[in-house]
């Protein structure tokens, strides 16, 4: 097969790649996107919840408390799922996780991540406009709601935390949750929406909407491996089904299996992923939902799809490679039940998803360490949807030479020592 040379390949066309390749492209480099799928977002960037939370600010951390942490190792808790098998393989890294998650070291992820997060709507408004999909994003926002006192207080304190932040904020009472959703049940006494986030009723198809635009502005979509990349005389080298493609830069953006090419190429990262399962429902009769809702206390989420109300678990700690399991999403399903007007599931087996996650709750976006060409983006753990694109922007200005818009270095490789 003939070889072709080009400015940049990126590896993995979720929303991640894709957005990076569109950022390159737009400084004027010729790109090619290469995913072992035919098309753009068949994996994690399908599945996911379809919100960019403009307001998450503070990360996802591990609980501290150890009455919390006794009841989710126990798997009481319905919020997470952990298969403990899984737990010698990243006990490490879930260590670190834990103690990055105490007050001051959040503070420090929530500094590095405020301008990334909170410039993520308008990333994706310009993009999904410039693809004409601007439907895809709708100005929805979400709420979390809250079954008990205790769950408010807890979501009160939560948004406290969000105040200095500026983050917009409305609290409901069961008739203001009512006005907003009519048909969430009784469980449901109360909620903060959080009215500026966007959300998109088809994850996949506005990744693809951001794919069908660097194509239309040229760059190329080639399926292949990219566990055959490997270093060649002024770069890079890749091989696709359409031949071998040459660059003098290459992205690494596979999401959750970015880690299997980092370490095949020598770099060590604590490096796991948080699994998450979704599943489709019908609407009971005329039912429906308005915006994605999140049942604060149980720990899954329902959003309103094109393709039916999809209910989204949290995390299932487990190895990526083990085989699927519908534990997790059976025993939220009674609880979904109870709070939203959901009828029959759609498909038999729940889709499993992966959020490729690092300690800190911080993407690696910037160099390999030591290979010069090679760049990262990933670990975007809960919020690859909300900052691929604004990642992607950070991520070329780094690699064309101009001045980043923030400081990337919290978002270097070799942070981990
Ligand atoms: C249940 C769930 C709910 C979520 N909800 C939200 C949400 O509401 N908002 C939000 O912002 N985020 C959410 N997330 C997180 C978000 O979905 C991810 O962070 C994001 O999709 C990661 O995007 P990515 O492009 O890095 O990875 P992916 O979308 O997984 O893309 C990686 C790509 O790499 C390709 N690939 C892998 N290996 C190879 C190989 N060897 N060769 C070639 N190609 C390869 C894959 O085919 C894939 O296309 C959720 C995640 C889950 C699991």
């Amino acid at each position: 097969m003939p070889s072709r040379t080009v400015d940049v390949i990126v590896l993995g066309a979720g929303m991640v790649g894709v957005s990076a390749a569109l950022a390159l492209q737009g400084r004027g480099a010729t790109v090619t996107l290469v995913d072992r799928h035919g098309e753009a977002a068949d994996e994690t960037s399908f599945g996911n919840a379809g919100l960019v939370q403009s307001e998450a600010v503070i990360p996802y951390t591990f609980p501290r408390d150890p009455a919390e942490i006794a009841n989710a190792a126990l798997n009481r808790d319905p919020r997470a799922h952990i298969r403990y098998a899984a737990l010698p393989a990243s006990a490490q890294a879930l260590w670190q996780y834990f103690q990055f998650s105490n007050s001051s070291r959040v503070a420090e992820t929530a500094a590095a991540m405020k301008p990334l997060v909170f410039g993520a709507a308008d990333e994706h408004r310009r993009l999904a406009e410039a693809a004409g999909r601007s439907d895809l994003l709708r100005p929805t926002g979400w709420i979390k709601v809250w079954r008990t006192a205790q769950g408010e207080d807890n979501a009160r304190r939560d948004v406290e935390a969000l105040k200095q932040y500026d983050v917009r904020v409305n609290f409901l009472d069961r008739d203001g949750l009512m006005a907003l959703e009519p048909h969430v049940g009784e469980a449901g006494r109360g909620g903060a929406h959080f009215p500026d986030p966007l959300s998109t009723p088809d994850p996949q198809g506005l990744a693809r909407a951001y794919a069908a635009l660097f194509v239309q502005r040229g760059g190329r979509f080639e399926k292949g491996d990219a566990m055959t990349l490997e270093p060649a005389a002024a770069g890079w080298m890749v091989a696709t089904d359409a031949g071998r493609v040459a660059a003098r830069d290459a992205v690494i953006a596979l999401g959750p299996w970015s880690n299997d090419l980092a370490r095949t190429l020598g770099l060590k990262l604590p490096f796991f992923v948080k699994r998450g399962y979704h599943r489709h429902y019908e609407p009971r009769g005329n039912a429906g939902l308005g915006r994605p809702v999140l049942d604060l206390e149980k720990g899954y989420l329902v959003a309103p799809m094109t393709l039916g109300l999809r209910l989204t678990t949290g995390a299932e700690f487990a190895r990526a490679d083990d085989p699927p399991s519908s534990a997790h999403i059976d025993r939220l399903e009674p609880f979904a039940r109870e709070m939203f007007p959901i009828g029959e599931p759609k498909e038999a087996e729940p889709w499993l998803g992966r959020r490729p996650c690092l300690p800190d709750m911080r993407p690696i976006v910037g160099p390999f360490p030591g290979k010069p060409g090679l760049w990262l983006d990933f670990g975007h753990q809960h919020l690859g949807l909300t900052l691929g694109p604004i990642t992607g922007r950070l991520l070329a200005a780094m690699m064309t030479g101009e001045t980043p818009f923030l400081d990337p270095a919290p978002f270097r490789a070799d942070r981990f020592g």
